[in-house]
């Protein structure tokens, strides 16, 4: 780590972590952990946590636990607990241990104990509507409840009421006696427990009174020897209070070494979609969405399920980086990533999405010959597969144009074009039904010209591809756009649910594609030659091939916002 290469390439928690390594901090440990709440499924915001939380223990020789902080049982599930587990792995990370904020309770409660006992929580039986009222502001002090100052014994005894069953929600709360006057509104007699009456997924119904996120997230690090809590930036007004506890917590022993520290980074926002898990719940709840993983979502499930790689989810994630300052980072850069790992990953294949017939009128009608098609240009070792051309093709609807402008390089009256790994045909004109519209487009190939003999190398401007209609399946294939239409759907003031994308999903039921795609596994990357980026999505079967548009080959997206 001495060379300021790479030194340089470090991003400023690294460089913390590196630092203290070399002090000897926390007798040269390193520890981090992923904390989620199991009330949702990950979302590419927490991929960024998992890169960072993992990612740094890997590269610098520490260890990373998984804590599921599930100290809110109204909203947890055991599905998300599986769901979690099954996205990080898939990120590619492994954790040390597995922990549960829960495995904490007892040590919580008699923290909680003690504090009351020592004068420093009390029980406070108003409502969180009149605690709220009593904050103050940031530059008025607060005001104390009336609850403040009551004998120790009631508190104790009213704690464990809290926790029997007997009371309902809401009817008290135990607070942290800290100072109602300072300017850190975190430490105006925090909430740090409160009565919840549902079973945990966990602990079944032993617990009544639970823990505040401030009360089990420190302390949970220090149970566990955590030496690096790395969070979000929202939590930097947390920290004080994070302290605080610990500091309580230790009882005056040596500080220096073994505890926690909490150290910040920028989330990650992104355009056009969501990260509460509040919001992605109520689209999955209220069947705005196909579930946790359609793939227009931007949870992990989705990504993968749209066809996004580990890889290129991770490659983003590096690409945007890790500042103390929060921004909103563009859809687009997430697609160029994709992109980026798709162009070298993906198996290409032909498919018509809009297909018209097209006749070789002078190829013979009993003839069929097996074209060579490259499984991956950026990966040869991959091989070839076969394509079966005939008389009678599909190609795409736009590739014909009866009357073109100039720059048109594709099917017109007069013009050639190369069919990809085949001839190249001359356009010889059209068959229209009654209304005009075009039913069959007509050519003339040159059998000198096939791909890989001598005359091949005629120059054409335009390179089509194709599909014998003998050999090609109905497919269905579902194209996605941005969930929303606007920007930062977080900060708008509409609901919502009224920003969401009326056309998010299209789906074309009537598309054709070579046979070969069938003999590839569910969540193949695939290229569709010209089209864009393809995965078989899990409703795929084998007589009814289904598959996402994981992202197009260009950004048609940018240019179509510029020409509004
Ligand atoms: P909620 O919306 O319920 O508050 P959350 O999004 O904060 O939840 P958690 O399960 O508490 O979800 O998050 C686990 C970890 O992921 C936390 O350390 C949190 O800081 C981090 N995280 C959550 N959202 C983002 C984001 N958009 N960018 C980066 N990190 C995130
Ligand atoms: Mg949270």
């Amino acid at each position: 780590m001495e060379n300021n290469e790479t030194k340089k390439s470090l991003n400023f928690i690294e460089e913390i972590v590196v630092k203290d390594l070399a002090d000897g901090k926390n007798g040269g440990r390193l520890q981090t952990r992923f904390p989620p709440e199991p009330n949702g499924y990950l979302h590419i915001g927490h991929a960024k946590a998992i890169c960072m939380d993992f990612g740094v223990a890997e590269k610098f020789g520490g260890v990373c636990n998984l804590r599921l902080d599930d100290t809110n049982p109204q909203k947890e599930d055991d599905e998300y607990v599986q769901a979690i587990k099954r996205d990080i792995e898939w990120l590619g990370f492994r954790w040390g241990n597995l922990y549960h904020a829960s495995d904490y309770f007892d040590q919580l409660w008699a923290f909680a104990v003690r504090l009351i006992k020592e004068g420093k929580a009390y029980v406070d039986e108003q409502t969180s509507e009149q605690i709220a009222a009593q904050k103050g502001t940031p530059t008025e002090p607060g005001t104390a409840s009336p609850f403040r100052d009551r004998p120790i014994e009631e508190s104790l005894a009213l704690f464990e009421k809290m926790n029997s069953g007997e009371l309902p929600e809401g009817a008290m709360v135990l607070r942290a006696k800290i100072d109602m006057a300072n300017g850190n509104m975190h430490f105006r007699d925090p909430v740090i427990y409160r009565i919840i009456n549902k079973e945990h997924h966990r602990t079944g119904d032993k617990w009544h009174a639970y823990p505040m996120y401030d009360f089990a997230h420190g302390q949970s690090d220090f149970f566990e020897g955590v030496t690096h809590s790395i969070c979000t930036l929202e939590f930097v007004p947390h920290r004080p209070l994070y302290d605080y506890f610990v500091d309580e917590l230790k009882e005056g022993k040596d500080l220096n070494d073994n505890r926690p520290h909490q150290f910040e980074f920028n989330r990650l926002n992104l355009t056009y979609t969501v990260m509460s898990k509040r919001k992605l719940l109520a689209l999955v709840q209220e069947g705005l969405v196909c579930g946790w993983d359609d793939p227009r979502m931007p949870t992990i499930c989705g990504l993968r399920r749209r066809g996004y790689s580990p890889e290129a989810v991770r490659r983003f994630i590096d690409m945007i980086g890790y500042t103390k300052y929060e921004a909103l980072n563009d859809y687009s850069m997430l697609e160029a990533a994709a992109r980026e790992d798709l162009n070298k990953r993906a198996t290409r294949v032909s498919a018509v999405l809009h297909p018209v017939r097209l006749t070789i009128t002078n190829y013979p009608a009993d003839k069929t010959e097996l074209m060579e098609a490259v499984n991956n240009p950026e990966a040869p070792e991959e091989g070839t597969h076969t394509m079966l051309f005939s008389r009678n093709l599909w190609i795409e609807q736009d590739d014909f144009m009866e009357d073109a402008p100039k720059k048109y390089f594709r099917l017109t009256p007069g013009q050639e074009v190369r069919l990809k790994n085949a001839y190249i045909v001359r356009c010889t004109g059209c068959v229209k039904d009654a209304d005009g519209n075009v039913t069959e487009v007509l050519a003339e190939y040159d059998p000198d010209t096939k791909s890989g003999m001598p005359g091949a190398d005629r120059r054409v401007k335009g390179t089509l591809h194709w599909l014998s209609q003998e050999d090609s399946l109905d497919c269905e294939v579902r194209l996605y756009d941005r969930l929303f239409t606007v920007e930062n759907p977080g900060a708008d003031e509409r609901d919502f649910r009224e920003l969401l994308n009326p056309d998010s999903l299209q789906v074309l039921d009537h598309c054709k594609i070579e046979p070969y795609a069938q003999s590839l596994p569910v969540g193949s990357y695939l290229q569709f030659q010209r089209t864009g980026y393809f995965n078989i999505d899990s409703d795929s079967t084998p007589s009814r091939l289904v598959f996402n548009r994981t992202v197009s080959l260009k950004d048609t997206w940018a240019k179509a916002k510029n020409k509004d």
